[in-house]
């Protein structure tokens, strides 16, 4: 399959890109891994008349510790840098778990974890990983510059609050407080090359090593128009000790939280029973990596 005719611009600034997309609107692409838009490109889906690659703007692929409150990820980091930095591990786990689980060696070289985000499938790897996190996403066009929570920035399928002027620069995540550990399992047909058919990251806070837990966040993806935290179950689990059963109730809880669908990846009733199973495993396994937090 040939791409559709396009004039493509590479920018070799931060200001350069955003003036091409003030200029261009609507009629441009941006373009950063390629692994979807060229792929919908090819499948006549989208059709700019402008393709605008960021791959030489300088900054977009750091990550960037902030002494010891943050990390602040370039929109241009790949989903291979942020699964073996070891600061990502160690901290920031859901979001390295999610990395090396998305697609295979060849499409994690080359995915970002931008184009995942604006990219907003209901389905992709980066979402809960970053909705756990509490991401911050930092947008600029030519003449602004805006801050939006991860939880709030997906509508719907394909649809995120971005608009065609505007650039996904970078994104912040703050440190855990001690004594969290986080977690990110994923469900699909096959172990790799597969899109999630349930996938939930969790991050739970304990108050000490054998302490109860003092907060928890769950985010479930696959199992609505978009990306969910399944706030009730998180409620569920403050000020109790961790137990089995505990991450069972909570498990169940989510469950109500979410509104799959039946399609060839899976059944309604099987993602239901899903959501509980992988809730209940990512609960635990972020309480394990909480148990075992050094400074
Ligand atoms: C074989 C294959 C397997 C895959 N497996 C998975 C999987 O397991 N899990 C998963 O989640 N995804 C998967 N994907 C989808 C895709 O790889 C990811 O969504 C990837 O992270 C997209 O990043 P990219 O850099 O390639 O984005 P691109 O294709 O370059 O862009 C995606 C969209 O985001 C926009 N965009 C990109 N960067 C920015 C920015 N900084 N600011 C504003 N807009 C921007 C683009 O204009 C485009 O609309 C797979 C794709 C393929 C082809």
């Amino acid at each position: 399959m040939l791409l559709p005719k396009f004039e493509y611009h590479e920018p070799t600034t931060l200001e350069e890109a955003l003036r091409l997309l003030s200029e261009l609107g609507g009629n441009a692409k941006v373009l950063a891994g390629g692994t979807d838009v060229l792929v919908r490109m090819k499948q006549k889906i989208d059709k700019p008349s402008h393709v605008i690659s960021i791959a030489r703007v300088p900054g977009l692929d750091a990550i960037t510790p902030r002494d010891r409150h943050g990390v602040t990820v370039g929109s241009g980091v790949t989903a291979a840098d942020l699964a073996r930095h070891e600061l990502i591990r160690d901290r920031f786990t859901p979001l390295a778990l999610a990395a090396g689980r998305l697609g295979a060696p060849m499409i994690r070289n080359r995915a970002t974890i931008g184009g995942n985000l604006v990219n907003a499938r209901p389905a992709a790897d980066f979402p809960p990983a970053c909705m756990v996190l509490n991401a911050i996403l930092k947008l600029k066009s030519a003449h602004d510059e805006r801050e939006v929570p991860v939880n709030g920035f997906f509508r719907g399928p394909g649809d995120a609050l971005i608009e065609p002027h505007e650039l996904l620069v970078s994104i912040n995540f703050e440190t855990p407080p001690p004594w969290s550990g986080g977690s990110y399992v994923k469900l699909g047909a096959r172990k790799t090359l597969e899109i999630s058919m349930v996938n939930v990251a969790a991050l739970v806070t304990l108050e000490s090593a054998d302490g109860p837990i003092t907060a928890a966040r769950i985010a479930l993806g696959a199992v609505a128009p978009t990306p969910v935290r399944a706030y009730a179950a998180e409620e569920l689990l403050v000020g109790k000790q961790p137990s089995e059963e505990l991450f069972q109730q909570a498990g169940e809880t989510g469950v109500g939280m979410c509104s799959p669908i039946t399609d060839h990846r899976g059944t309604m009733e099987y993602r239901c029973m899903m959501i509980e199973v992988l809730t209940k495993r990512a609960l635990r396994l972020a309480v394990e990596q909480a148990r075992a937090w050094r400074p």
